[in-house]
């Protein structure tokens, strides 16, 4: 089946609406997402420079106070009581270092606080080397101490007055114990699955809020290896179980520590969904109205063709237009088809009615044909209507011919057909059958009747001067047809004995044909 146009154009606009709209939501989906993962990865970098700053501030301090302690620990080098104390003091008073431990020149360690026995052993870790080699303010890379554990050391060195070398004073922060770094970093946990996280030089994390990863190396994540490069910033980066999350990551100084802030990608995304939702609901009812708009304007738009359509299917199927069709034409091209259209149809109907009107026409006199009369007498039998029938032959119409030639014959012919049309009414029917042999059908007409018009006609065609000047005489037969059985040819045939019975009688005559009823 073809569709109508109205189909089509609501199937391009429905398109171009569907297509705008996925347009919108997707490019303004896409515009958002770029902008919230903008936004949480400035705000994971500027968290991270936040981390770093405090967390190089807190050693700093750490540092200062040690190096303030210096002098009062230098005094009481010898007194291993007075040492102890001291260092009672400060681990109270400073509460960011997990132990405090004096260590001499050698290496042996003179006072802890608190006790942890290792007073009187010589160090040999990383971290007290290096700071006997070093001789001046440290903060050590992670290492495991003679207890075992996984610590940083904090020292300052300690010098007399005569400028000698007396060993170091030392504080540790235990990294997978209670310590200051989890208390600065673990305040900072959110909710939403954001972790921070910090790694050393050498790429192990020495802060992870998962306590079993500490002491763990994190070198392979691309992020640790940017911060290893000291280098500052912020990315979208793939975690050690494969989940993504958006870093941001600042490089501490002071320790080359590298401290990363980071919000899983999925968390970041979820208010997205939730956005789309809401523009396809705030957009709803303008697609609606535009729709429902768009019906209106396509019927609009559409009715005229459609109409027009139907207008030209009608004039294929009646062979012509019956009524004029309201069309309307409120754009230029509906009025031009409509105007061409209905112009066309009203000229092709008058061709038509032109021609059928000549084909049920004799030429010669104007009256209808033997075509046209059957026609009438058929629809008149089958409608079983009572009608009469007039047959007229013109008196010796041979000798006209003979005297004055055919053309006067004719003028002849074209004279009594005047008188004809002269004596029916609207509804009868006057027929030239052929040659001189003329026939009125006389609806809903009884025998008396016609036989009162055929004797007018006689009258008047005899009174009158013809065309010959001369008077002319016509015989007629008469028939009723009332008996429906009756053939038409039965018919015929009968009013034809009457007519030559009439001319047998001595012409100028009508002779009535009983009807066979
Ligand atoms: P009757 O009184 O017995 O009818 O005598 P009639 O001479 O009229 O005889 P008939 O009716 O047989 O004559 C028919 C004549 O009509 C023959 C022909 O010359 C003439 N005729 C037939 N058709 C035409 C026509 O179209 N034009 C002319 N001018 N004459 C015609
Ligand atoms: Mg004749
Ligand atoms: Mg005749």
């Amino acid at each position: 089946m073809i569709k109508t146009l109205r189909f089509w154009i609501m199937l391009l606009i429905s398109f171009a609406m569907i297509g705008i709209l996925s347009i919108a939501l997707l490019s303004g989906y896409f515009v958002t997402k770029e902008n919230v993962v903008n936004n949480n990865l400035e705000i994971n970098r500027v968290y991270s420079m936040k981390l770093a700053r405090l967390t190089e501030e807190v050693f700093n301090g750490m540092q200062s106070n040690l190096q303030v302690k210096a002098s009062d620990i230098v005094a009481n080098i010898n007194d291993a009581d007075k040492l102890s104390d001291k260092l009672g003091d400060l681990l109270t008073s400073s509460k960011n270092f997990n132990s405090l431990s004096v260590v001499g020149r050698d290496g042996l360690v003179l006072a802890t606080s608190p006790e942890i026995g290792i007073v009187g052993q010589i160090l040999d870790t990383p971290g007290p080397q290096e700071a006997l080699y070093e001789r001046k303010p440290l903060i050590s890379e992670p290492y495991e101490a003679a207890t075992g554990r996984l610590l940083i050391l904090i020292s300052t060195p300690l010098w007399n007055e005569k400028n000698e070398y007396l060993g170091f004073l030392a504080g540790t922060i235990y990294l997978q114990e209670d310590n200051i770094i989890q208390n600065i970093l673990d305040e900072h946990f959110y909710e939403d699955g954001s972790y921070v996280w910090v790694v050393d030089n050498k790429g192990m994390l020495v802060y992870h809020p998962d306590p079993e990863r500490i002491g763990t190396s994190v070198a392979e994540n691309e992020v640790a290896q940017k911060v290893l490069r000291h280098e500052n910033g912020a990315q979208k980066v793939t975690n050690s179980e494969g989940l993504e999350f958006l870093a941001g990551y600042t490089f501490i100084k002071s320790s080359k520590w590298g401290v990363v802030s980071q919000t899983p990608y999925e968390v970041s995304a979820a208010p997205l969904a939730g956005m789309v939702n809401k523009m396809l609901l705030y957009a709803l009812p303008f697609v609606l109205f535009l729709f429902f708009l768009t019906l209106i304007l396509t019927e609009k738009l559409s009715s005229p063709l459609r109409k027009l359509a139907m207008y030209s299917v009608g004039l294929k199927e009646k062979g012509g237009l019956s009524e004029e069709v309201d069309i309307p034409t409120w754009y230029y091209e509906a009025k031009q088809l409509t105007e061409t259209i209905q112009e066309y149809a009203k000229k092709q109907e008058q061709t038509v009615k032109n021609f059928k009107e000549r084909s049920y026409t004799d030429p010669l006199t104007g009256l209808r044909n033997r075509r046209y009369g059957e026609k009438v007498i058929e629809s008149w039998t089958i409608a079983k209507q009572q009608f009469s029938m007039i047959m007229i032959d013109i008196d010796h119409f041979k000798s006209v011919n003979d005297t004055y030639g055919h053309q006067v014959g004719d003028d002849v012919l074209k004279f009594l057909a005047g008188k004809m049309n002269e004596v029916v009414r609207d509804d009868d029917v006057c027929v030239r059958l052929g040659g001189e042999e003329f026939i009125i059908l006389l609806a809903k007409t009884d025998l008396q009747e016609a036989t009162t018009i055929a004797e007018r006609l006689r009258m008047n065609v005899s009174s009158a001067l013809c065309p010959t000047n001369e008077y002319l005489t016509i015989s007629s037969g008469v028939g009723v047809y009332d008996d429906f059985n009756e053939s038409i040819e039965d018919l015929f045939n009968r009013v034809d004995v009457a007519l030559y019975r009439a001319k047998m009688e001595g012409r100028n005559r009508v002779i009535q044909s009983e009807s066979t009823l």
